[in-house]
């Protein structure tokens, strides 16, 4: 197609744009190949490339082109590559869009078909995708229960409007209306949902009703280690450049100073947050001083592990629903701490609206990987469950979303709290983000 080319320059003309006035967006956006795609009917990314099609890109305005750009790095930057986990891809990539979207209207991008230009979706901001995607179902469920309770009120005659009616027996090919390629699929990665499944579950639906997104993401086609490197360093050299870029111009947007600043928190591991947290609880214990010998040759001055482990501690896992997508990664970074930081003994709580499952571990025992819960979000039963246990902890920890009600006063030793979204932990605890 003779547009291909200067399409291609476009972008590239775009991307450049945007790393002279927003690097922190533009710097990511350069690492992206540029493929011209069939298979992808807007523009999509799967943190390595940006998928695109011609003819969407050419309809775009130059801002709207800058827009889209530093939404699909939105979506790179927020890991939602690396996050999808089971769920399906269409319904998945709206609610990513409702996390990024708000923010990038927030620091004055023009994003086509913004989420943020639309009243009833204002409550997605500031929450993460897994909330936004948990809420969204919740709400699908209940206007999916309150049509069958209309139709079965109404006598069973169907026909109606058909507005959205997810009628279990209606596979696809029923668009909605003004919708005119919902029966296809976005892209090669999407799975058809529907009616492969037979259970009313909330997510059975086909989400032939949902819009089709302008910007979208696809999950990332290498290992999840790998994608979580690539997206750390990503970010650790936007945020650089942006620095840079903020000394030269000699003025710092308060918007970006703060969103960077945020960035830069939520790139720091956790285990260093975590480190710097029991040491003080251990502060006769020189060892986090002493430079760790594997590291020494390479000239590195990095605190060693703690030679016979750092005490008693509790860690409050919460496995409510809105959870599901991060626990993996909980769990992987309880194992991490395990290893790294050596804990004598923990017990390890888990619990969603109960406690689901109390688990102690002696020092090397390895991590017991099963999940329990799921289910409604209540913090509280875990912390009463305490008094009851046979239990010294020195330290606790609680990984959560923080979409889940806390006790007022939290116990008498000292608690940091992880939190996978923006909201913070308890005011009576040390609060620091893992994702944003
Ligand atoms: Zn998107």
């Amino acid at each position: 197609m003779s547009t291909t080319l200067s399409t291609e320059n476009r972008i590239r003309k775009m991307r450049l744009r945007l790393r002279r006035v927003a690097p922190f967006f533009g710097a990511p956006a350069l690492r992206l190949k540029l493929v011209e795609s069939p298979r992808c009917k807007t523009a999509a990314t799967d943190g390595i490339h940006l998928l695109y099609a011609p003819a969407y890109i050419d309809k775009l305005t130059d801002d709207e082109l800058v827009g889209l750009i530093a939404h699909e790095v939105g979506h790179i930057i927020r890991r939602h590559h690396l996050r999808q986990g089971s769920r399906p891809i269409k319904p998945w990539n709206y609610t990513c869009d409702g996390a990024i979207d708000h923010d990038l209207k927030d620091v004055g991008f023009t994003v086509p078909d913004s989420f943020a230009d639309i009243p009833e979706l204002a409550w997605m901001h500031g929450l993460t995708s897994e909330v936004i995607y948990d809420r969204m179902q919740k709400q699908r469920e209940q206007q999916r229960q309150k049509k069958q309770q209309q139709q079965k009120g109404s006598g069973a005659g169907s026909g109606g409007d058909g507005d959205e009616a997810p009628d279990p027996d209606d596979s696809d090919d029923e668009p909605d209306d003004g919708d005119d390629n919902a029966a296809e699929p976005d892209d090669g990665a999407q799975r058809r949902p529907g009616k492969a499944k037979s259970k009313p579950q909330p997510s059975a639906d086909s989400y032939d009703d949902l819009p089709d997104r302008g910007g979208q993401v696809l999950p990332y086609p290498g290992t999840p280690e790998r994608g979580e490197t690539e997206v750390r360093t990503m970010i650790a050299e936007a945020i650089l450049m942006q620095e840079r870029h903020n000394q030269q111009k000699g003025t710092t947007p308060g918007w970006f100073s703060a969103y960077v600043t945020a960035q830069r928190e939520a790139n720091i591991p956790w285990i260093e947050h975590l480190r710097r947290f029991i040491a003080p609880v251990y502060p006769t214990d020189t060892t986090w001083r002493r430079p760790a010998r594997r590291h020494a040759h390479a000239g590195l001055y990095l605190p060693s592990t703690l030679r016979t482990g750092c005490g008693e501690g509790i860690i409050f896992l919460d496995t409510s629903g809105s959870m599901g997508g991060v626990l993996a990664r909980a769990l992987a970074e309880i194992n991490r701490l395990f290893e790294d930081v050596r804990p004598v003994r923990v017990h390890l709580i888990q619990c969603d609206a109960r406690v689901q499952d109390v688990h102690t571990y002696e020092e090397g025992e390895p991590l017991d990987t099963r999940i329990k819960g799921l289910g409604g979000s209540d913090f509280r039963p875990a912390f009463a469950a305490l008094a009851e246990m046979d239990a010294n902890p020195e330290w606790g920890i609680v990984l959560s979303d923080m979409q889940i009600d806390f006790p007022p006063g939290g116990p008498d030793f000292p608690v940091i709290a992880f939190s996978f979204t923006s909201t913070p932990g308890p005011d009576w605890a040390q609060n620091h983000k893992v994702i944003l």
